[in-house]
């Protein structure tokens, strides 16, 4: 499995140094395989390499680029098992999941974004004005690990879509995903230049595409802190960014829900991916009158998700991605000052499990409110009635998803005052073309669908 080449103008290429990065099997602590670790030098090549192509590329008519991301989908869609296998070693994600979530949304938005590229919208016309969208220019790049694909295909697909080329550097913890697309890419015939691929570290490759002259947007996901840092970063260029960053959503459960559903799919939010989730329902609001039965129902839901071998059909539960992840949620349970329902204990043999966790009578304004965890820890809280609610779930630096679940008049209205990117009403399916993204410090611009694609354009007035 390892990757000794990166991908630069159409070829797989051998990096300036042969030094490599392990990835780490989170499950078993084994050594998975090495991939090169890239250098400012790769990513100067790699963006020679797309804005060499971007003229030809962004001329290409859409149409033409959906067809060739059509291509890119059907190479994927062969890869897909081998999608969700790679996920499922390299994240932990339970191989039932992977297959869905990891390899399924991935080709979905893919699909998505061929489809609207073959059907472009007519251009707008303003008075006298014929408004016209054109390709940003070079796009970086720069995923996190915990949806390592589907945050991939999330930019590329859009940037490609919209004429941009693209140098992408995925998270150092689970690169070997990404090979796969580019692999597709190779095979669907792409036009040299227009997809590059550079891993390596945040420090280094991050920070070289980030700060990059010739980089004219960076589109980022992950962790706030680090999407500070490319905000300024781009900030001496007048660059344009679009920053997926965390969340910590309340999941508000008002007293006429039905109450056994609405904690039954909370908890399952809240521990999706092991918690690895930036929209997970991490905070469970819940009515005075029916607080005790929704924390017994939590605890008994917890407990049944089972924590072990990702490759084993009964696991619910994979490990988290990394020692240091464990180490950082397991700080946050150590110093939780709440009412612990079930968890916290550890979880013995190898592999950096967490046992699903649930606190209750959580603080509001406290550290297990406030931070944004990543692991499978759930904070249980009590209001008093609608606009109680709305003050907890909007007592929160971060504005990126959230749940609603009443009668739907009633969750409808308390959606709307909820300050978030997103919310799901008693239970609403994720939509892979509606927008996503967060308010407040969940970050800036929108990606998915048709929103997704004009993050990546400019926007042109032409007077006649
Ligand atoms: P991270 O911010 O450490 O890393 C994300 C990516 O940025 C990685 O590819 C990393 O190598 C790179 N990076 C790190 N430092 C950099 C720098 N100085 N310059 C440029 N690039 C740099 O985040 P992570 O640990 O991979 O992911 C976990 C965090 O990401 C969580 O806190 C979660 O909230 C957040 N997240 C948010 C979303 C979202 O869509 N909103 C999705 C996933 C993860």
């Amino acid at each position: 499995m390892n990757r000794d080449k990166i991908y630069i103008g159409g070829r797989w290429v051998a990096p300036a140094t042969r030094d490599t990065i392990a990835v780490e099997n989170p499950a078993t602590e084994e050594t998975l395989a090495k991939v090169s670790a890239g250098t400012a030098e790769d990513v100067d090549r790699a963006v020679a390499a797309a804005r060499g192509a971007f003229d030809g590329w962004a001329a290409t008519p859409m149409a033409e680029r959906g067809a060739l991301l059509g291509k890119l989908h059907e190479g994927l869609s062969a890869r897909s098992a081998d999608i969700a296998r790679t996920v499922g070693l390299e994240l932990g994600t339970p191989l039932k999941i992977a297959k869905a979530v990891q390899a399924g949304l991935p080709l979905k938005v893919l699909q998505g974004y061929a489809d609207l590229a073959a059907r472009p919208v007519a251009e707008e016309t303003i008075g006298n004005s014929l408004v016209v969208r054109e390709p940003v220019g070079v796009v970086g790049a720069i995923t996190p690990w915990n949806y390592p694909l589907h945050q991939v295909v999330a930019k590329v697909a859009a940037a490609l879509a919209a004429g941009c080329t693209v140098v992408l550097k995925p998270s150092e913890l689970t690169p070997l995903v990404a090979y796969l697309l580019l692999d597709a890419a190779d095979e669907a015939g792409l036009p040299a230049g227009v997809l590059n691929l550079v891993p390596g570290t945040g420090q280094v490759v991050g920070a070289a595409i980030a700060g990059h002259p010739d980089v004219d947007m960076v589109s980022f996901t992950g962790s706030t802190a680090t999407g500070r840092a490319i905000s300024h970063a781009a900030a001496d260029r007048i660059a344009r960014v679009a920053l997926e960053l965390g969340g910590k959503s309340a999941n508000v459960i008002l007293e006429d829900a039905d109450l056994a559903r609405a904690v039954k799919v909370g908890v399952g939010n809240a521990f999706l991916n092991s918690g690895q989730t930036c929209t997970a329902w991490t905070r469970m609001l819940v009515h005075r009158s029916q607080y005790d039965a929704a924390v017994e129902l939590a605890g008994a839901t917890a407990e049944t998700y089972r924590t072990g071998d990702p490759f084993d059909e009964a696991t619910r539960l994979g490990p988290l991605v990394s020692a240091a992840q464990r180490e950082r949620v397991r700080g946050f349970i150590d110093r939780a000052d709440a009412r612990l329902v079930t968890g916290a204990a550890g979880v013995p043999g190898k592999g950096y499990f967490v046992a699903p966790t649930v606190f209750a009578d959580v603080d509001p304004d406290s550290e297990l409110a406030q931070e944004e965890i990543f692991g499978p820890v759930l904070s249980i809280i009590t209001f008093d009635d609608d606009d109680h609610a709305v003050r907890i779930a909007n007592n929160s630096r971060y504005g990126l998803a959230g749940g609603v679940w009443g009668s739907p008049e009633r969750a409808m209205a308390v959606a709307r005052r909820l300050r978030t990117g997103g919310v799901d009403i008693n239970g609403g399916a994720f939509n892979p073309q509606a927008p996503f993204g967060g308010y407040k410090q969940s970050g800036i611009g929108r990606e998915l669908g048709v929103h997704g694609l004009t993050e990546f354009q400019q926007t042109k007035a032409i007077q006649q």
